[in-house]
């Protein structure tokens, strides 16, 4: 027993010290991943569940390791902001995001484009300026680009973060709260926030039907957003089940695998093209 209890512990030293070597060799390749190119912005369909129509796409990153094949975000994208690279990452996903949009809208697709900020970009002093410029640059109309921003992220800089959504809106740009109901949510910051959207999680949604409790919750945020005058968008609807049960409730956007998995952007197009026929 005690050579056992030997080996397991040297077993997790050398683990441990694998996980580590592991997590700087995946640094160290994030660090040049995007002057090599390796990364990639998917779009996935935002559908209105009133008219049954695309209105536009969230931006998702994905990196593509020439070793290890798709990386994803949730990975890599914790690293960057340990180590502030997300910051160039995220000048990258917004100008290439915006570029995408104003193709589309220059092509007769007009689509909305929503962007995932992070709080460490949000935390940049010239953060709203470079937005403008990259909209200025693509001649993209502020009211085409949304931000994603999670309460978390608003929380951990309170003023500054308000301060700044405030610039932002006086410009047009929209605003959602991504995974609301998943971090510290308060009402009271909720009304200070210059918010168009919330964003229900996929969490509540996975088990919309199954679960009480999800339900209840979903249900919950559709009626505040409607109280609060703000369009609720659902992510990760899987079925026809809890499409219905959203639009039935009044929800007003979902986006989701029942409907698309995040696209490259000329496979997007085509799939707009295509569900506006059917
Ligand atoms: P998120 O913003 O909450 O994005 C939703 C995630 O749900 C995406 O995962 C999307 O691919 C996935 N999803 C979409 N539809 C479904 C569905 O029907 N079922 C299920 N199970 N999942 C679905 P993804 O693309 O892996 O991104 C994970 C997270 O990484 C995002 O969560 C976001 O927080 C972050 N992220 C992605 N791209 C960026 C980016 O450009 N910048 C920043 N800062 N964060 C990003
Ligand atoms: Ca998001
Ligand atoms: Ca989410
Ligand atoms: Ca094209």
């Amino acid at each position: 027993a005690k050579t056992t209890g030997r080996n397991c512990f040297q077993f997790y030293v050398a683990s441990v010290d694998q996980e580590m070597r592991e997590r700087k060799r995946l640094e160290k390749d994030l660090a040049c991943a995007q002057q090599k190119g390796q990364f990639v912005l998917l779009y996935q369909p935002q559908v209105s569940l009133e008219t049954g129509k695309i209105i536009g796409a969230e931006a998702l990153l994905r990196w593509e390791h020439p070793e290890r094949g798709l990386v994803p975000p949730d990975t890599f994208i914790p690293l960057a902001e340990l180590n502030g690279s997300i910051v160039d990452i995220g000048r990258w996903v917004l100008d290439q995001a915006c570029y995408q949009a104003a193709q589309w809208a220059a092509e007769g697709m007009p689509m909305r484009i929503a962007v995932n900020i992070s709080a460490v970009q949000l935390r940049q002093h010239d953060i709203v300026e470079t937005v403008l410029e990259t909209l200025e640059r693509h001649q993209l109309p502020a009211n085409r680009l949304e931000l994603e921003v999670t309460e978390t992220t608003v929380m951990t800089n309170l003023e500054d973060a308000i301060a700044k959504l405030h610039r932002f809106k006086q410009k047009g740009i929209l605003i959602a709260v991504d995974d609301f109901g998943t971090g510290y949510s308060s009402l009271t910051y909720l009304k200070r926030m210059p918010v168009q959207h919330l964003k229900i999680d996929k969490q509540f949604v996975r088990d919309l039907l199954v679960n009480e409790d999800d339900t209840r919750i979903a249900t919950t945020i559709i009626d505040l957003g409607k109280s609060l005058n703000l369009s609720v968008v659902a992510e990760g609807v899987e079925t026809a089940e809890q499409e219905y049960y959203l639009r039935q409730r009044g929800c007003h956007l979902a986006q989701g695998y029942f409907f698309s998995k995040p696209l490259q952007s000329q496979d997007f197009e085509s799939f707009v093209i295509n569900f506006h026929d059917k």
